[in-house]
């Protein structure tokens, strides 16, 4: 028997009735889903059965003789046929998924045919084990010890089925659809996003290089070493509530004599002796020996005793106090190195007393434009020439991610200016980035200088905006030649150059955020072309998130991004999106 084959990992749950595959694959979906994994399952059923009701329109058309009925709406579809004869295959019910669209699949079922199975096994069940005759099996879930050298899980230890589930996804020999394609597709010269990003990625170093600032500096940057908290937070146990603190061993009493009062910053100088309490305000110590406070709302004071009102609620010993050392305790972590500093952190900071942070220094970034065409603004316009905006996008663009700028302008078309300005830029920054000029077949001279320079590769990314880019060295710097166009120039910033940033700047393994999002209108691409169209996204009256398309398309019309609020981005693999699919949308407004 030939062995069955999927464009994406295969994998079967082979096991005698009774023993909870269903039970088993419906908890693990939805941890796979979280794990980021598209699945589809097929199962086989022995029995007639039936999806659809009667009464419903693709029922009646079934029924009067439409051999397959395929119902679409929006949010699904279900093809339904008739199989009077012989039962379909499994290799033909795998050919009916879009495996363009699918990571893993999931069998459950067809425990006789050759394709790569877990086996589930219950002793309960009484049956033999299956791994003795079928070598198709590659781990045992049990909850009995089985005689085999094959990985054995508990099943009933879900976590490590998932994993064992996802490491096989990753790791097994398919052709995945998904990079297989965008690899493969990738005609001569031309590199996908992601290949490009790895060669860069893999050439960047992250820069260790401390700076011990006052408190508001840090606002933005990232934390050089763990900030350890030099007390406790609260530093005493104190009242969450104006009310009355008692000890939590008096609680069943009827009255209690009111001795005395504390008022946030004081303290009460006495412990609590028995059937005593205190008025206590929010955030006031609570009096040694007491542990326990009931709000105001719930007592009645007459002269010198107090009562409760239960009815409002119990009184439970403990409760109402935050204790010292709850937020944070003396030497606990209360900021990670690596994390960056924002409004909740600084403040956090600020409450243990510290009045200095140390960051990572700051990367400096030093930018520039080139072209004969490129005039700065505030110029009187030139025929045929055009306003520098580029410049003015990355300065933005770095600000944002917390770098400082080495605005070093428009270089003017000499060879003498543009190798002093390199080499200038090289001593003075720790990342160089231009624009234009870097065109396959550009009468640009930046390349040739580059050339004589340093070790620059000039790359075409298969992607739109933004194909050509030039990625190396100068003096050990790393620098990015960006192409000219306004559009492209912020799409490679956003692929290429801020991944770079944020591995310089120490974050580790730093991604973009993406959502999912539902095209509501058709989108187009090129296979093999990583597509990044200017997109509008919003939730729906459902509470769904949907995205258009907005403004021209164009690379080099600015418009566009502005009005938009996120990119939708169409991978290699994918020609074309239609209404109602999922795509991948980068949020904008965040970064910007
Ligand atoms: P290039 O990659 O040099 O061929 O430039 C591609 C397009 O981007 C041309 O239309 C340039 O005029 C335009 N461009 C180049 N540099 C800039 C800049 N700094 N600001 C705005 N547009 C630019
Ligand atoms: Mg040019």
């Amino acid at each position: 028997m030939t062995q069955i084959n999927a464009s994406v990992p295969l994998l079967g749950f082979a096991a005698f009735s009774g023993t909870g595959k269903t039970t088993l694959l419906e908890a693990m979906l939805p941890k796979l889903v979280k794990r980021g994994l598209r699945v589809a399952v097929i199962k086989h059923a022995h029995h007639n059965f039936d999806l659809d009701e009667p009464g419903k329109d693709s029922y009646r058309l079934r029924k009067a003789g439409a051999s397959q009925m395929l119902i679409s709406s929006r949010y699904r579809r279900a093809l339904i046929s008739e199989t009077p004869t012989t039962e379909a295959t499994l290799p033909y019910l795998i050919n009916q998924l879009d495996q363009t669209q699918l990571d893993l699949i999931l069998v459950e079922g067809f425990k006789s045919l050759d394709f790569p199975k877990i086996e589930l096994h219950r002793q309960v069940i009484n049956k033999p084990w299956l791994f003795q005759d079928d070598n198709n099996i590659i781990a045992i879930a049990s909850d009995i010890k089985a005689d085999t050298t094959l990985p054995q899980i508990s099943i009933d230890d879900l976590e490590q089925l998932t994993d064992f589930v996802v490491q096989y996804s990753s790791q097994s020999q398919h052709q995945p659809i998904k990079t297989a394609s965008c690899d493969d597709v990738q005609p001569q010269g031309l590199l996908s996003v992601e290949q490009g990003r790895q060669r860069i990625l893999t050439q960047i170093k992250t820069i260790d290089n401390p700076l011990t600032v006052e408190l508001k500096h840090a606002l933005g940057h990232i934390v050089h070493t763990d900030i350890l908290s030099p007390v406790n937070v609260p530093q005493h146990t104190n009242s969450a509530m104006d009310g009355y603190a008692i000890r939590g061993a008096d609680i069943d009493l009827s009255s209690y004599t009111v001795v005395g009062q504390v008022l946030a910053g004081h303290h009460y100088p006495h412990p609590l002796q028995a059937g005593e309490a205190v008025r206590i305000m929010t955030g006031a110590p609570v009096p040694q020996a007491a542990d326990t406070v009931i709000m105001r709302e719930q007592a009645h004071q007459d002269g010198d005793t107090v009562t409760f009102n239960l009815a409002m609620g119990a009184i439970k010993a403990g409760q109402n106090v935050r204790l010292a050392g709850e937020d944070l305790a003396i030497d606990q972590v209360a900021v990670a190195k690596g994390q960056t500093i924002t409004a909740p952190e600084l403040g956090m900071v600020a409450s243990l007393g510290l009045n200095e942070i140390t960051i990572n220094t700051p990367l400096r970034v030093a930018i520039f434009s080139t072209g004969d065409e490129v005039q700065a603004p505030g110029e009187a316009q030139r025929q045929n020439c055009i306003y520098d905006s580029n410049r003015y996008s990355l300065f933005a663009l770095l600000t944002h991610l917390g770098c400082e700028v080495v605005d070093l302008g428009i270089i003017e078309d000499s060879e003498t200016a543009l190798e002093a300005t390199l080499n200038q830029a090289s001593q003075q920054a720790d990342m160089i980035l231009s624009s234009g000029g870097v065109s396959v077949g550009d009468a640009d001279y930046i390349k040739t200088i580059l050339d004589k320079l340093g070790e620059i590769n000039f790359w075409r990314i298969n992607m739109r905006p933004g194909r050509p880019l030039a990625f190396g060295h100068i003096n050990d710097i790393p620098f990015f030649g960006l192409p000219g166009n306004p559009v492209a120039v912020m799409v490679t910033f956003l692929q290429f150059v801020e991944p770079a940033i944020r591995k310089q700047q120490g974050y580790q393994d730093w991604q973009p955020q993406t959502y999912t999002a539902i095209a509501a209108e058709p989108l187009r691409s090129r296979l093999g072309r990583t597509e990044y169209l200017r997109g509008y996204f919003k939730w729906d009256a459902n509470g769904r998130l949907t995205v258009k398309t907005i403004g021209s398309q164009g690379s080099g019309i600015l418009r566009s991004m502005s009005e938009a609020n996120c990119l939708i981005e169409i991978p290699p693999q994918q020609e074309y999106a239609q209404i109602g699919d999922n795509v991948s949308v980068i949020p904008l407004e965040v970064r910007l």
